[in-house]
């Protein structure tokens, strides 16, 4: 009697209380077929992908096979387009024209980026030390340096020759294939290390990746250096002058997988940010769409968004220029009017870490994909603040679409912070507000996210671009 008469109560004020839904309770059964089988090509996807370079490629391919054409500035367009255009072999922008006019309703737009945390190597990095062979490397975004050594790694990337051809290198991720490595000293000796801070157990300088330890016979030092560039000139017609001109960088070599008993979750290299731009892709591919959408993929966010490949560039202007003018609308009055989704991850709460989150406004997990209504840090600093009408409005697309999702924001006030793309976007004059993926151990070389909120991400970006 006391039971039923509390679960009334509970009905008759749920209306006032807003509370999270986590997407495995909350899915049918059809629907939970499908946030699995909508994981399986995300892993595929993010264990063969792991550079902007490899993540361009794959989005180019599928856009091909899903009709769309590539566009090019002064290119004439029509409703029910589907058109493709790529920013020097490291993004790239999809859309379709839709049938509503484009100057009074603006455009949708979903922007996420395919770069992610690595290792670059350097200029001038081959050396050979007591009976090694290295590559010096430098960092790329904010890395724990600690957690990149003796783990396997790959080797994925571009060498420019000086004849201008280019060689890509992509090894380590096969079965068959070598992989390369960092050393940490052992815990025998470590003692003056593991009294050390965290930052400065490993140093930018120490992430020295080993390539080799065979010597040559017939040299007279640096053996086993030059039997590597032996090997590599052999193979590719590569020197120690090319890698001057050329981009490698060094991944974890492993492959995404299912984690847990009930394989609810994915382990994996650069979910952040390929769990939100994996899904906007596929969101443009499969929607069909009244208002004009338009899916970019972009690299350098995680330096800072710059050079002509980063959302900075003005590179994305000029193409939003180029689609109105093609459509003889005005541009600065679509940019007005539309809106767009700055699709980044977020900080999942860690029961284990539980004491940099405040619970009631973190992003928890499978409770979908997340809203931040602003990021940055120390007082919403660096942050784009997006504005609640830009809120309410998504927000009513997703409730109208079914789409299970969440608000949060990074974490507690002045314990750190972080920000992406959105502010950028938000210059144009365009409303713009982030939403992601909340990832577990965010940065490390092998990241954590839920199936539901991957799968609730594509549901999102679906109901946005339709
Ligand atoms: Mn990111
Ligand atoms: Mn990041």
């Amino acid at each position: 009697m006391e039971k039923s008469k509390k679960a009334a109560e509970d009905t008759k004020y749920s209306n006032l209380i807003y509370n999270k839904a986590n997407y495995y309770e909350k899915a049918t059964e059809k629907e939970k077929k499908q946030i699995f089988e909508f994981a399986e090509g995300y892993k595929t996807f993010i264990s063969e992908c792991k550079t902007e370079r490899e993540c361009c490629m794959e989005a180019i391919a599928q856009a091909k096979s899903k009709g769309f054409q590539e566009f090019h500035f002064g290119d004439k367009l029509k409703s029910g387009d589907k058109r493709y255009f790529v920013n020097r072999d490291k993004g790239v922008i999809l859309f379709k024209i839709g049938s509503l006019p484009l100057e009074e309703q603006g455009m949708r737009i979903v922007v996420a980026h395919i770069d992610a945390p690595r290792l670059d190597i350097k200029q001038i990095p081959v050396y050979e030390s007591d009976g090694f062979c290295y590559l010096k490397t430098h960092y790329y975004g904010g890395i724990k340096k600690y957690q990149w050594v003796t783990i396997p790694l790959s080797l994925h990337g571009v060498v420019i020759l000086k004849d201008g051809s280019k060689v890509n290198i992509n090894i380590g991720d096969k079965e068959d294939d070598p992989v390369f490595y960092i050393s940490d000293l052992l815990p025998h000796l470590g003692k003056n290390q593991m009294a050390g801070k965290a930052t400065d157990i490993i140093s930018g300088e120490q992430l020295n990746v080993i390539i080799g330890g065979l010597p040559v016979v017939d040299a007279e030092k640096d053996k086993v250096k030059i039997n590597v560039l032996k090997m590599l000139y052999d193979k590719y017609k590569i020197t120690e002058e090319d890698f001057i001109s050329s981009e490698l960088c060094v991944v974890p070599a492993a492959r995404a997988r299912d984690v847990g008993f009930d394989r609810a979750l994915i382990g994996g290299y650069g979910h952040d940010d390929r769990s939100c731009s994996y899904p906007s892709m596929q969101a443009i591919f499969d929607v069909q769409n009244e208002n004009t959408a338009m899916c970019i993929l972009v690299d350098k966010e995680e330096i800072g968004s710059e050079g002509n490949t980063g959302i900075k560039c003005k590179v994305y202007e000029d193409l939003i220029d180029e689609i109105c003018q093609a459509l003889g609308a005005n541009s600065r009055q679509v940019r007005g009017r539309s809106i767009c989704l700055s699709a980044d991850v977020t900080a999942c709460y860690d029961p284990n870490f539980a004491t940099v989150f405040e619970k009631r406004n973190a992003a928890i997990i499978s409770c979908g994909a997340c809203m931040n209504k602003f990021t940055g840090s120390g007082g919403k600093s660096g942050s784009s603040d997006a504005s609640a009408e830009t809120v309410a409005k998504v927000r009513s697309i997703f409730d109208a679409n079914g789409v299970v999702w969440q608000a949060a924001e990074l974490g507690k006030v002045d314990i750190g912070g972080g920000g992406t793309v959105a502010k950028f976007i938000a210059q144009l004059n365009i409303d713009t507000v982030d939403i992601g993926v909340p990832v577990i151990s965010m940065h490390s070389p092998y990241e954590l996210i839920s199936k539901a909120d991957l799968y609730s991400m594509y549901k999102a970006a679906l109901a946005f671009l339709k």
